[in-house]
Parts: C-alpha cells; sequence; structure tokens
C-alpha cells in the first residue's frame, strides 16, 4: 500500500517565526509529530511519502503515486484540512484524517472516507483491519479508553526533511493532571498523564542523533510535570545520556507553574541542557484563575515562581488570556504590567476561547453563549462566546496590549533583563557553539536590520554590548530571542488589522446580541461547579 501522508498548512500565527525562520533557511518551527508516529504505527510493509504543506508543494505526482491518504491536523489548520479532503475526493484517493480537529468535531471531517479519531495506538490498527478487509469506510473510536504509551513505537523521523525545521520533537508523556476549564488537552489526553519508558525515549533520541540531528528539540508534552516522579526517573537517565553523546541537543518544553517549587526537577534540567521552558500563566487576576479552575496558579506570587525558574537557569515563555468570565476592565494593561515586571520575551498572548467539548464549552452552551460553534486559538480571530464584559472593550484591551507587549524597544528591554537575570549556563552542553556560514549570514542580516536600519539601533547596541560583559556564553541564544523582533512587529499589525476589522463586522451584525451585565463572581462560579 502507498500512502500519502498529508500535514496542512498553518495560517501566519504568533509561532510561525516566517522571519527569523528565512534568516536561517529554514521553512517551518516544528515538523508533524503526529504524523511520523502513525507512519510507525501502520504496517511497516507499506510505502510512505510524507508532505507537509508548510515546507513543501503537493504535487500532481504524488496525487498519481498514492493509493491511500492519511491526514492529520490541528483546529487552527482547519483550512487547509478541509481544502485537502476535497483535493483527495478529486483525484479518488481514499482518505483517513484525525488528529485533536478530527477528534474534536468529527462532524465538520464528514466528507473524509475514514475518521481516525482519538489516540493512534488505539485506533489506526482498526483502521488498517478495515482496510485490509476491503472496506471504503469507517469511523474508529477509542470509546474513552486511553492507550499506554510504552508500547508507541520510535517515530518515523527518517520521513522529515531536516534541513526544513527548526527543531524537531519528541513526546515523553500525554495529559495534564489539572483542571483548566478552558483545557482540551485533557479532554483528548486524560488527566492522570500517561508517560513513556526512560529508555523508550533515549531509543527515540538515538534514532534522532542516528541520523544527524544537532540541534533542538521541543518535548510536545502538555505538561512535562505531570508526573514529576516517572519525569525525573527519564531526567536521570537523559543527564546520562547526553554527557556520553557529547551533548548533542538542546531542549525546552511546557510545564505547569508549580515546577517552580520542585528545584531538583528544575537542576535536572537544566543539567539536561533544557533551555526554556513555557508556562501557562494566563493572568495575573487571581480571581479569574480561580473561576477558570486554575487553582494551581493561585497558590504561590506568580513573579515569584517565574523569577525562581529564570534564576534557575530556564528561560520562561509564557502564555496569557484575556476574556475570562467576571474580568475587571483594565486586564489587557494589568497583564503587560506583569510581563514587563516578569521579563518574559515571548508573551503569548490571546482572547479566550472555548475549544469543543471543554469544560468551558460545555458551560457556556448551558448557559446559551456560543456565538459559533467552530473554534480557533490563534491571536487574529474574536472570542467565540458572549463575554461577561463587552466583547467589543475586550478586543480593544487586546489589541491595545498586543501592541505594548511587541513594541520592538519593550521586547528588547525585556528580553536583555531576562538573559541578565538567566545567568551564565550551567550544562556544559550550553557552550557556544561554532558559527557555520548560514548562521553567520543570519548575524549579519540581523546585526544591519536592528543595529542600523530600525529604530532599536541604539538599545541593540547597547545591550548587546551588556549581553557581552555580563553574561557572554548567552551571546547567540540572547540574539536568537532578539531575531523574533522582527516577525512580532509584522505580526501585532496583523493581529490589530484582523481583530479590527472582525470587530466592526460583529458591531455592525451581532449588536442584537445580548451581552450579558457583569456577573456576580459567585454565580459564575456556581455555573462553573455545576
Ligand atoms: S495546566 Fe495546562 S495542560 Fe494542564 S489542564 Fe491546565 S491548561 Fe491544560
Amino acid at each position: 500500500m502507498r500512502v500519502l501522508l498529508l500535514y496542512p498548512l498553518f495560517p501566519k500565527s504568533f509561532w510561525s517565526f516566517e522571519k527569523a525562520l528565512e534568516l536561517v533557511d529554514r521553512k517551518a518551527m516544528l515538523p508533524p509529530l503526529g504524523l511520523v508516529t502513525v507512519a510507525a504505527l501502520l504496517p511497516q510493509e507499506w510505502e510512505f511519502r510524507l508532505v507537509d504543506r508548510n515546507v513543501g508543494d503537493l504535487t500532481e505526482a504524488d496525487w498519481e503515486w498514492a493509493e491511500l491518504a492519511v491526514m492529520s491536523a490541528m483546529i487552527v489548520q482547519k483550512e487547509d484540512f478541509l481544502h485537502l479532503i476535497q483535493e483527495a475526493k478529486r483525484h479518488k484517493v481514499p482518505i483517513g484524517v484525525g488528529g485533536p480537529y478530527a477528534t474534536a468535531l468529527p462532524h465538520e471531517a464528514a466528507d473524509a472516507d475514514f475518521q481516525i479519531l482519538d489516540e493512534g495506538e488505539i485506533t489506526l490498527p482498526m483502521f488498517v483491519a478495515a482496510v485490509q478487509r476491503g472496506h471504503t469506510q469507517g469511523v474508529f473510536r477509542s470509546d474513552g479508553v486511553k492507550p499506554d504509551v510504552t508500547g508507541t513505537p520510535i517515530p518515523r523521523f527518517d520521513l522529515l526533511n531536516f534541513d526544513s525545521y527548526d527543531s524537531m520533537s519528541v513526546q515523553f508523556s500525554r495529559g495534564c493532571p489539572f483542571q483548566c476549564e478552558f483545557c482540551d488537552i485533557i479532554v483528548l489526553y486524560g488527566r492522570k498523564p500517561r508517560t513513556k519508558t526512560p529508555q523508550q525515549l533515549l531509543a527515540e533520541l538515538e534514532c534522532l542523533y542516528e541520523l544527524g540531528w544537532r540541534r533542538s528539540i521541543f518535548m510536545v508534552d502538555d505538561n512535562f510535570i505531570g508526573n514529576k516522579r516517572n519525569g525525573k526517573l527519564m531526567l536521570r537517565e537523559l543527564k546520562s545520556w547526553m554527557a556520553s553523546h557529547g551533548y548533542p541537543f538542546r531542549f525546552n518544553t511546557e510545564a505547569s507553574i508549580d515546577l517552580a517549587q520542585d528545584q531538583e526537577m528544575m537542576d535536572l534540567m537544566v543539567e539536561c541542557n533544557f533551555n526554556a521552558v513555557f508556562l501557562g500563566i494566563e493572568t495575573p487576576d487571581e480571581a479569574s484563575l480561580t473561576l477558570t479552575q486554575k487553582f494551581q496558579n493561585t497558590r504561590d506570587s506568580l513573579a515569584e515562581s517565574v523569577d525562581r525558574i529564570i534564576r534557575s537557569g530556564l528561560r520562561v515563555n509564557a502564555g496569557f488570556i484575556i476574556g475570562f468570565d467576571g474580568e475587571k476592565k483594565g486586564a489587557g494593561e494589568r497583564i503587560v504590567r506583569f510581563v514587563e515586571q516578569t521579563t518574559v520575551p515571548l508573551a503569548m498572548f490571546s482572547m479566550l476561547q472555548a475549544l469543543p467539548d471543554t469544560a468551558l464549552w460545555h458551560r457556556l452552551k448551558k448557559e446559551g453563549r456560543m456565538r459559533e460553534q467552530g473554534a480557533n486559538i490563534n491571536q487574529t480571530t474574536l472570542m467565540n462566546f458572549v463575554p461577561t464584559r463587552p466583547l467589543q472593550d475586550i478586543a480593544n484591551e487586546f489589541v491595545a496590549a498586543f501592541w505594548e507587549l511587541y513594541d520592538p524597544e519593550r521586547y528588547l528591554d525585556r528580553t536583555y533583563q531576562h538573559f541578565l537575570k538567566l545567568g551564565a549556563p550551567k550544562c556544559p552542553g550550553s557552550r557556544v557553539r561554532k558559527l557555520n556560514w548560514v548562521n553567520m549570514r543570519a548575524l549579519l542580516i540581523l546585526c544591519w536590520r536592528q543595529g542600523v536600519v530600525r529604530k532599536t539601533r541604539v538599545k541593540f547596541w547597547l545591550y548587546l554590548a551588556g549581553i557581552l560583559r555580563h553574561n557572554p556564553t548567552v551571546w547567540e541564544h540572547y540574539l536568537g530571542l532578539c531575531a523574533l523582533n522582527e516577525h512580532f512587529l509584522e505580526y501585532r499589525q496583523v493581529v490589530q488589522t484582523e481583530i479590527e476589522a472582525q470587530l466592526s463586522e460583529y458591531l455592525a451584525t451581532e449588536t442584537g446580541l445580548q451581552i450579558l451585565p457583569s456577573l456576580e463572581e459567585e454565580k459564575v462560579g456556581e455555573a462553573i461547579a455545576s
């Protein structure tokens, strides 16, 4: 069987970083880890051809070659995902679809011949059996059963063109023990984190090493410290593996903020050459955190926790959200102040969206507050439900705060302060690597753009001199973050233009919708609890 593995296009987003990727001749930040895992779960006598539309073209020759297509996507890839289903039909190639989007909204993928939903370890064997019996249609679900990931094979990394990607990705665990009301991770993967074995993860890293990969690796776990015991067991093994292989990789991941309370975990991560962690902070407003059931963010001072993580040697990226129920005016400005106080360079900021099947989605449906059934987690879409304060106030605060956060000078200010706080890298693998020609060229372009052309020129050179003087071993890492200024300069304009256009349309067409008067917090709390 000749199988075409398809990964749809992403729209421009906070994380797409086109400008920075161009500088280093790459096309996408991350590879489609889900699809290469699917390839490993399908019969290995089948032939595979992977087309990631974000890095290469899908040609007529690909369709002619294929006997079957398999596609996986997230909700943000919706537009191209639906287009590719129609393309498969036009080329008379049967197509099976899966991944978070099809699993959350299967009716939107109803034109596909096969729906391989939930986690592939359970549903892919059902799909294979159906194909081998000659079936031409089918919907496969795991009915709430979550697979043990200790049997998941090594992803078929060999199908990827490494030169196209800035980073590789691996997964150690799935699921998260917390219960944030808006989160779809716990709906898709459950609240009992399931981990691979340390040996299993090391075998994946060994495979990447053998294939020649030597750059960053993103551990895509929903919450890397969801199972701290197993996480530490793995890190201890990883530490020896990294030392014996000469520290070939740098890691980054996502974790809950209680990481700050576990010094041993942070030290192990740093010793394994983890250099950044993404934290879901969401908002400094404690009432909103409580309402959204993000209790783990209310136990200690958020600012102190962020500070402790940075000073332990991990650069912090963080997510922020505006639009929680009961939120008071000025939430955008409070987020900007918090980000600047904590010096977080990459603050991913969005308006709250109710993702399908989440606790938030069900509550809002019950309250009759959903504006539309679909959902998008991009920064350029209005909220998909009726909030408790006027949507236009939230949208205006969001645009203003996003604009301030990514003012090029203010971005440089906090990036500089962050790298001073971070201190010198403690892992021997963090040493500065020899620059190749591509990196040299990127460095020259960066210095020209930010040190000569842009109005940031004075700060750019002052801060670079400061880094070389006070924390010289991080200069390459620091400039990598400075390069993202190019992306945000353009992206904040996209956010402003698109949100303002949608807001005008909303005000013109939906003013008939009732904007709920500010609900008293107790009432919202009761609604969440029910
Ligand atoms: S901590 Fe993160 S992954 Fe876990 S439930 Fe909350 S939002 Fe989801």
